[in-house]
């Protein structure tokens, strides 16, 4: 079972930055209203996530750790949780078999929590706890005892920005959410519950600031919103690009042109896009078969949708005239 788990690992932890975005989509899942990440040495050390979601109770809190256990479509919802389609109920007890666990963990009608202690895959122990509702669970020293998979961790730095990465791509998913980011003994980064355009202003450092233009299109195929920058906004000659398909950030290259094409002649010359583009498809319409963990998807309809976000970027920038700052 545990070298079942190890293997399965070597899928889903593919590095720190890998656990955080299982973990910050368990508290999602969760319900968690806040929820606060800290790492230390670029996760090699130490991640936590914290979260106020509904927690669980010693039976369920075992069983998150058993690999399928907890495999189920809770509710339609699931049906569009496509990034970790494959690895359904397989996160925790992966990143349990390559590190050393603790989870702390109370629903709000509970008297008492439960502590669960996990060492690279052992018998899980349990105990009492007086901890707050929700979860808080540390991971400790990954890849402790598969040291040939320790050796492929790059510097802190660079786990560090792939950490920064899972978390602005769930941030910008859930502007509704209250964030904390504390990395090593920085001040934290706070992100006060807030709508989308100021979810990505604040994740953006305010480089885009108010010169995002929101972009929106329907069809029965597809549902399109977010925003897209000014072109002149995009200063630097990578973008920050962003396609979420029903709620989970996805690379698409392909769509990408399309936004480029969407732009047209305003894009001045060697610039890329800056865009946040949240697509909705019915998930049967998208094909999950490319390895989730490279955030890639392909779509049944490509070509009309490819239309459909150049046509909807061309209507924005034409209703907003040589591209104003919109007031929000
Ligand atoms: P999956 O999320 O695919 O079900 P995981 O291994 O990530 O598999 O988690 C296993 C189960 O543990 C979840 O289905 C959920 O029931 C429970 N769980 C994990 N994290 C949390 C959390 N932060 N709050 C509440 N329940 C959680
Ligand atoms: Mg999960």
């Amino acid at each position: 079972q545990n070298v079942a788990n190890q293997i399965a690992a070597g899928e889903v932890v593919q590095r720190p930055a890998s656990i955080v975005k299982e973990l910050l989509e368990n508290s999602i899942d969760a319900g968690a209203m806040s929820i606060t990440l800290k790492v230390l040495d670029g996760g090699q050390t130490l991640i936590q996530v914290i979260d106020d979601g509904i927690g669980m109770d010693a039976e369920d809190a075992v069983k998150s750790f058993l690999r399928h256990a907890t495999s189920k479509i809770r509710t339609a919802d699931d049906l569009y949780n496509l990034h970790t389609f494959g690895f359904r109920g397989e996160a925790l007890a992966s990143i349990s078999s390559v590190s050393e666990v603790e989870m702390r963990t109370r629903r709000a009608g509970d008297m008492v929590g439960v502590q669960v202690n996990i060492n690279g895959g052992s018998v899980p122990q349990v105990t009492e706890v007086s901890t707050a509702k929700g979860t808080n669970i540390v991971i400790k020293n990954i890849f402790f005892n598969t040291p040939a998979r320790r050796k492929f961790l790059k510097s802190v730095q660079q786990e560090n920005k792939h950490i920064m990465y899972e978390f602005e791509r769930v941030a910008l998913v859930n502007p509704d959410v209250e964030f904390q980011l504390i990395i090593d003994n920085r001040a934290p980064l706070k992100y006060a519950p807030s709508n989308l355009h100021q979810r990505i202003v604040m994740l953006t450092n305010k480089t885009l600031g108010n010169k995002l233009l929101p972009i929106e299109a329907n069809s029965p195929i597809v549902r399109i919103s977010g925003y897209i920058a000014e072109p002149s906004a995009s200063k630097k000659k990578l973008g920050e690009q962003y396609f979420f398909v029903n709620g989970r950030f996805m690379r698409n290259p392909y769509l990408a042109k399309a936004v480029e094409q969407g732009f047209g002649k305003l894009l001045p010359q060697e610039t890329y896009p800056s865009f946040f583009i949240y697509i909705e498809v019915e998930p049967s319409r998208v094909d999950v078969n490319i390895h989730p963990t490279k955030s890639e998807v392909k779509f049944e309809e490509e070509a009309a949708i490819f239309q459909i976000i150049s046509s909807a970027i061309r209507q924005t920038l034409g209703k907003h005239n040589i591209l104003p700052a919109i007031d929000f």
